[in-house]
């Protein structure tokens, strides 16, 4: 007989397998094959957020990649059209710090002397080398995208839509330059701006020196304010002191001023309230300093002086400290900012001049000492910022950065955030929050390969900003030969000339925050404004070379604009989410994207954070070549989104040996197909019950699956997945053996249809699984991979409801029968009289099943009456309540004198007691075994005659030769000849039921024997 069915071999290798399916893909075109096949459906816009293209893709890459991929790969199977179109981040720090590392330069003066347009070569080759390597790991985990046009956010095309944005935002006077206190990092040489830093993981326990010092006041003999400080470099920037004005000072004998509440223990010569401390002078710490020449040091109130902490005293220091600076612009305070980009302190700091923050503590303490200012020095260690980009513990330094106003823009993004769909739901608050609470953005980085921010300030006053390359060319006065691309050095040597006065004006040599690179891809990508298509429109600038990418016209963007979806981690709530409403809400007025699913971290299996340091760190790659991209993509999409995803290997085997439930079923039905010669749809079949009940379940298992990947919701299409492959493993083909072996045309049918179409409804989570069975399963007709065949239909006959709970009735009793047993030691082989069955409906239709499967000999619908019903007093309630009454109640409850009453209650020895105060217990009698749950009961009788034994006996001998066969690896037709130690003459009583299951074409017998036998006849 010619093989139909590729047989499997008993388990899946799923590296292996997914090879294989790759290559086939590749090779026969599948995905091309798909999109044409969608092309002009409906389409479903989905907006990939750009990943940096600057390491190896990571685990949490995986994560988001694997649901991206699921719910494209959903939305094409229903005949959704898609743009698929990847995209790489590929300018700003990020790629910064990794090329100085991997060029060993550890300064911005390293860099510069590197020389910039060398150092950007650097960048985008490494930019190009990672997008590679990042495209074939998503390739390996079986993320379907259009790989040769993904966009670059460092091409020209991407830039020029980033001016134009910025040029809006002038127009509307939002953009400013400003002076103003931000988070520095010395290293990198930037600021950082408030969504960049905002993380946990970026903050660090931090040792610091802990100073308590004196500040003379002027006029007032020896009398001075001690104030706290944790950073010592501040000090030679002092001038003011700031005190509560509500609270309590008190002095000491000694002469220092405190708040009383931080010196509980003190004795104070004298108390006021700190409004009377107010406008006082005093002598700073180092006014020799030149930078401290002309400064008045005095006292200034401030509610928000912390009384948990310090003195109660606190030193301000306006150049260096964001709420400082703040206070500075209340009280009119000169702002002496004492360190450089570097932070090593400026000339004008006398011996402190050229030491880095680090090194100042050390003589400050010294000096303070001689001076004998230094009440105490000690260190404290205390969470502390770190740049996110390279770990150096931050400072506080008042520069000039731009900005964009968040003011008139607030309301309008919550409003458009208000449109858009959030799952998990949560989140949409958690965006609401950060929209509140944002302030400006600050755009600008004072670094080298970033987005050339286009403003051109002139000495006149006017603030030029280029919208585009093509008023930049207009406008030039020079430079546009050697302009190979809009990036730094290049760009720098083009000036233009001023609009309000003609002077030639240079560009500022920032450059931009790279969330304006990923925020403006909704419209850099699908040309926004663009008059007409421009084939390899986005491959400009740093991006030649590297894609295809086109610049399409604006019909087309309105047709994709806005994403129907977006899925990103949550922390992109504070960076992509927001930088790309921020963006579309400013040029357009609406949210992009009408619907979101966002998820959390990946921790290990034991719910700690993964760290290289801990050996318990996973690689991607290490995770797709040891338990394969199906798996992994399993594990991600079985877990709730709002969790952090727990991942491991030993969560990678329970997957695999769940999915051998499917596996085994598959395998069980190609083997009896080959042995029948089945060929699926070939004739039509009459069903039988059990049949129909699969086709129906098959129907409620697709409308369930629709829903989860209708609502993004992956843990309910596993749940539903599950669920199914129970009922068709471990009950329609457990039920339905005997017919498998007789060949049953509708049998094999039904499952045929039923592995099928969980075959295709579990694609889109683990294709290559499901592409491999597909090919062995399919019918002849059938598309020849499982993404080009479309999203199963529902059956004809529709789901039968009455059908699916009289089945699902049943399968509970045949649970409890099987706990009762359980329960009684009897092992399910073991043939029984009777089983009584109580509080059931419909499943006394399927009487046959029940008795089959549980091994009776009859089954009773009705009232089970073999239960002991034993009550006990609940002695916590009902002890303090009827007092030395309880002896009586308890005695007459334990011989079973009690009568129910109206409401559950019980009459008993002439008190009523209430449900609550007695706690009811049901138990079988001798001879039965009972099991009950929500109200369905049933009872087993465990007596055991002879008849009943024998039966036991001969089912064990049956169960032991079937072994015997699969370990002699006999084929499923092939007869035998059975061999029975002597001493099984007696079940020779049942000699035609045995041959019948184990294929027997004789049974023998044989003194002496000690095992049966079985050979090939
Ligand atoms: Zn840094
Ligand atoms: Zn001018």
């Amino acid at each position: 007989m010619a093989t139909l069915f590729e047989p499997l071999p008993g388990v899946p290798d799923h590296p292996a397998l997914e090879r294989e399916v790759l290559q086939w893909w590749e090779r026969e075109r599948i995905f091309e094959q798909m999109r044409e096949l969608n092309r002009g459906g409906p389409p479903f816009s989905f907006m990939d957020g750009p990943i940096t293209a600057n390491n190896p893709a990571g685990l949490h890459h995986g994560h988001g990649r694997t649901l991206k991929d699921v719910f494209q790969r959903y939305k094409a199977m229903r005949g959704f059209d898609g743009r698929y179109q990847n995209g790489f981040d590929c300018q700003g720090l990020h790629v910064e710090v990794e090329v100085e590392k991997s060029l060993g330069l550890n300064s911005k003066r390293e860099i510069e002397a590197y020389g910039l347009a060398e150092f950007a070569e650097r960048c985008k080759e490494r930019v190009a080398h990672f997008a590679g390597v990042m495209t074939e790991q998503s390739k390996r985990l079986g993320m379907w995208m259009d790989w040769d046009n993904s966009y670059y956010t460092f091409s020209d095309t991407n830039i020029e839509y980033i001016w134009g944005f910025l040029k809006t935002v002038h127009e509307r006077g939002w953009l400013y330059e400003g002076l103003r206190s931000t988070q520095w990092c010395p290293r990198c040489g930037t600021s950082l701006s408030k969504h960049e830093q905002a993380g946990e993981e970026n903050y660090r326990d931090v040792e610091h020196p802990s100073l308590f010092v004196r500040f003379p006041l002027q006029g007032r003999d020896s009398e001075s304010l001690v104030i706290w400080t944790t950073t010592p470099w501040t000090l030679p920037a002092n001038v003011a002191a700031a005190v509560h004005p509500e609270a309590e000072y008190g002095l000491t004998e000694a002469g220092e001023w405190w708040a009383v509440e931080r010196r509980p223990d003190a004795e104070f010569v004298r108390r006021v309230r700190g409004e009377e401390l107010v406008g006082l002078e005093y002598e700073g710490p180092f006014d020799e300093l030149e930078a401290q020449n002309g400064v008045v040091h005095r006292v200034i109130p401030w509610a928000d002086v912390s009384m948990t902490e310090g003195t109660g005293i606190v030193h301000i220091a306006p150049g260096a400290g964001t709420e400082d600076f703040e206070l500075a612009g209340l009280h009119e305070l000169p702002v002496l900012v004492p360190i450089d980009e570097s932070g090593r302190m400026l000339p004008g700091y006398g011996p402190f001049e050229g030491m880095s923050t680090d090194q100042v503590p050390g003589p400050v303490v010294d000096e303070l000492r001689r001076r004998g200012r230094l009440v105490e020095a000690g260190t404290i260690v205390h969470r502390y910022p770190t740049c996110w980009r390279c770990g150096t513990p931050l400072l506080f330094r008042v520069v000039n950065d731009w900005f964009i106003s968040a003011a008139e823009i607030r309301q309008p993004l919550l409003d458009a955030n208000a449109t858009v769909e959030w799952t998990p739901p949560q989140y949409k608050k958690r965006m609401d929050d950060w929209l509140r609470n944002m302030g400006d953005w600050n755009i600008s980085r004072k670094r080298y390969f970033g987005l050339p921010l286009p403003f051109y300030p002139c000495s006149c006053g006017q603030l030029n900003v280029v919208g585009s390359r093509a008023e930049l060319e207009e406008r030039a006065t020079r430079g546009l030969d050697g302009l190979k691309e809009l990036h730094r050095p290049w760009i720098d040597d083009v000036p233009i000339r001023c609009s309000a006065c003609q002077d030639e004006v240079l560009r500022i040599p920032e450059v931009g925050d790279a969330w304006l690179d990923a925020g403006i891809v909704h419209f850099s990508t699908l040309g926004w404004q663009n008059a007409e298509w421009s084939s390899g429109g986005n491959a400009t600038g740093a991006a030649r070379g590297l894609t295809g990418a086109d610049l399409p016209d604006h019909a087309y963007w309105e047709k994709w604009f806005r994403a129907d979806w977006v899925s990103e981690m949550r922390e992109q709530i504070r960076l992509w989410f927001y930088s790309t409403s921020f963006m579309a809400v400013t040029l357009e007025g609406r949210s992009p994207y009408r619907s979101v699913l966002t998820y959390e971290k990946v921790l290990d299996e034991t719910g700690r954070e993964m760290h290289k340091s801990w050996g318990n760190a996973i690689e991607l790659n290490e995770a797709l070549e040891r338990m394969g991209a199906d798996v992994t993509r399993w594990l991600v999409c079985e877990q709730a989104p709002s969790q952090p995803l727990r991942f491991g290997y030993g969560m990678a085997d329970d997957v695999k040996r769940r999915l051998l439930t499917l596996w085994n079923s598959v395998k069980f039905f190609l083997d009896y197909a080959e042995v029948a010669g089945f060929e699926p749809g070939g004739q039509p079949v009459s069903l039988q019950p059990l049949d129909r009940w699969l086709v129906a379940r098959g129907d409620a298992f697709l409308a369930a699956a629709e829903q989860q990947y209708e609502r993004f919701w992956t843990p309910g299409v596993i749940d539903a997945v599950e669920s199914f492959v129970d009922d068709l493993s471990n009950w329609y083909i457990r039920r339905s053996r005997r017919r498998f072996w007789n060949e049953d045309a509708a049998a094999l049918e039904t499952l045929q249809r039923a592995l099928v179409l969980t075959i295709r409804v579990i694609a889109p989570v683990m294709p290559f699984l499901a592409e491999h069975l597909w090919r062995r399963l399919r019918a002849a007709e059938a598309a020849e991979s499982v993404f080009l065949a479309g999203w199963p239909e529902s059956g004809a006959e529709g789901a039968d409801g009455a059908l699916l709970s009289e089945m699902a009735e049943v399968r509970r009793v045949v649970e409890l029968g099987r706990q009762a047993r359980a329960q009684a030691n009897v092992k399910l082989r073991q043939p029984l009289r009777r089983l009584v069955v109580q509080g059931v409906d419909g499943a006394s239709k399927h009487e046959g099943e029940i008795r089959d499967e549980l091994r009776v000999k009859e089954v009773v619908f009705g009232a089970v009456d073999a239960v002991e019903t034993r009550v006990k007093p609940n002695l916590p309630l009902l002890g303090p309540r009827l007092g030395s009454a309880l002896v009586d109640v308890r005695r007459e409850l334990a011989e079973g004198r009690w009568e129910e009453r109206e409401g559950g209650r019980l009459a008993v020895a002439g008190q009523v007691l209430e449900p609550e105060e007695v706690l009811v217990e049901r138990a079988a009698p001798a001879g039965w075994a009972l099991a009950e749950d929500d109200g369905v009961t049933v009872a087993l009788t465990t007596e055991l005659d002879e008849e009943l034994r024998l039966e036991g006996r001969v089912l064990d001998v049956i169960h032991e030769l079937n072994g015997l066969r699969r370990e002699a690896g006999l084929e499923l037709s092939d007869r035998v000849v059975v061999t029975l130690p002597g001493g099984f003459d007696e079940l020779l009583r049942h000699e035609d039921w045995i041959k019948r299951e184990v294929l027997a074409v004789r049974i023998e017998l044989r003194e002496g024997l000690e095992q049966p036998r079985v050979e090939k006849a």
